[in-house]
Parts: structure tokens; C-alpha cells; sequence
């Protein structure tokens, strides 16, 4: 299956495609991954990039739709893949729509506020990529998967979070319109636990 998720920052895109790549058996391609391993690897492309992952806004469309499109033609995505956090933009939909035939779009719906609390709880891991919640660590500096030093990512920061959410407000929600108007759109309730919300993930698929 070719699934994309869309979703505001912090409606749990990644830790549902995490999820569905266990059990489906297919990679997940993350652009936001893809991104910040070139940040910390200090790449060309991660220094070309830094100061635009770092306020919160958009990685052109261009350099995004090239990346995802080489990252989609290897093998391993031959089967299908979950894409978390592409498209973003209608003019990235546009481009995918050239090169790839999704099957669905699952929209993560989840309110602004409880997004805000998840964000702002939020801890990263940058030696296995892991991301967690405060309420769900014992101890809030330590990764409980590898024992790395958690960190709040630059883009968890309250300003930055306000610019991700204007961007996402003002060039990713168009989405939502641009996949129902396709009969691709699959809208889930994305609040509450992660299992709850995995399961209505899981029933939406199999309808
Ligand atoms: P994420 O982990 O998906 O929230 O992505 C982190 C950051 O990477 C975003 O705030 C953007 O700066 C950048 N990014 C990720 N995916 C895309 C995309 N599809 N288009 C442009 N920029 C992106």
C-alpha cells in the first residue's frame, strides 16, 4: 500500500508510521528524518537547510520533490511506503501525482490546543531517532530505548511551533481538499492514546 499521513505538526504522524511500518511491512519515509540527518551529518544540503528547519519553515519544493522522488524509486519501496510529512505543499502533491500512484490519504485530526501541550512535552533522541512524551519517561533526560540524552528539537520550541502551525495552516491544510476531491482521503480522530488512535487507523484501512 502507498499511504500518505497528513497532519498538523505534532498529531502524531511519525509515531503512527512507525506503527503501520511494523506491521505492514513497508519503509516509512520521512522527510523531517531525512532532513535532520543531513542537519546533523553537516551535508551540503543539511548546511543549505539548517536556518530553515530551524525558524520552522519550508524546505523548497524543488530540492523536497527530488529527494522524495530518488527515495521512492529504491527497491525497498517496490511493495509501498508511508509517507510522514510529504507532500506539504499542493505544488509537492501536484509533482507526486507524476511519479507515484498513492492508494490513500490519512488525515490525523486533532485539536490545536492538545497539539500545543504534545509538543511542548516533546523529547527527542538524536542517537536512534527516537521520540517521546515527558509523561511517558521515567527520566526526561534520558532516551528509555538507547540511553541517549534527550533533547527539546529546535523546532519544538514555542516560536518556532507558532510558525510551523502558520505554515502548515496556510500551505499544507489544502491537502485535506486536494485528496477528498480524489476519494483518496481518509479522515481518523487523532486524539487520545496512541493505541486508541492506531486502532482507527487500522479499521479505516480495512474498510
Ligand atoms: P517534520 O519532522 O515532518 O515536522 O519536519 C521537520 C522540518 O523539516 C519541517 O518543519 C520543515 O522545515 C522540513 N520539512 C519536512 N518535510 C518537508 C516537506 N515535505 N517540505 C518542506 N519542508 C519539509
Amino acid at each position: 500500500m502507498k499511504i500518505i499521513l497528513l497532519g498538523a505538526p505534532g498529531s502524531g504522524k511519525g509515531t503512527m508510521a512507525q506503527k503501520l511500518t511494523g506491521e505492514l511491512q513497508i519503509p516509512q519515509i520521512s522527510t523531517g528524518d531525512i532532513f535532520r540527518k543531513n542537519l546533523k551529518e553537516a551535508t551540503p544540503l543539511g548546511l543549505q537547510i539548517k536556518d530553515i528547519l530551524d525558524s520552522g519553515g519550508l524546505v523548497p519544493d524543488e530540492i523536497t520533490i527530488e529527494i522524495v522522488k530518488n527515495r521512492l524509486a529504491e527497491p525497498d519501496c517496490n511493495n509501498g511506503y508511508i509517507l510522514d510529512g510529504f507532500p506539504r505543499s499542493i505544488v509537492q502533491a501536484e509533482a507526486l501525482e507524476t511519479f507515484q500512484n498513492i492508494d490513500c490519504a490519512i488525515n490525523l485530526s486533532v485539536d490545536k490546543q492538545i497539539i500545543v501541550s504534545r509538543l511542548s512535552g516533546r523529547r527527542f533522541c538524536p542517537d536512534c531517532n527516537g521520540t517521546f512524551h515527558i509523561s511517558a519517561l521515567s527520566d526526561p533526560e534520558v532516551c528509555p530505548v538507547c540511553g541517549g540524552k534527550l533533547i527539546v528539537r529546535k523546532d519544538d520550541r514555542e516560536e518556532t511551533v507558532l510558525e510551523r502551525f502558520r505554515v502548515y495552516e496556510t500551505t499544507t491544510l489544502p491537502l485535506i481538499d486536494f485528496y477528498a476531491r480524489r476519494g483518496k482521503l481518509i479522515t481518523v480522530d487523532g486524539s487520545g492514546g496512541i493505541d486508541v488512535v492506531y486502532e482507527r487507523i487500522l479499521n479505516a484501512l480495512n474498510k
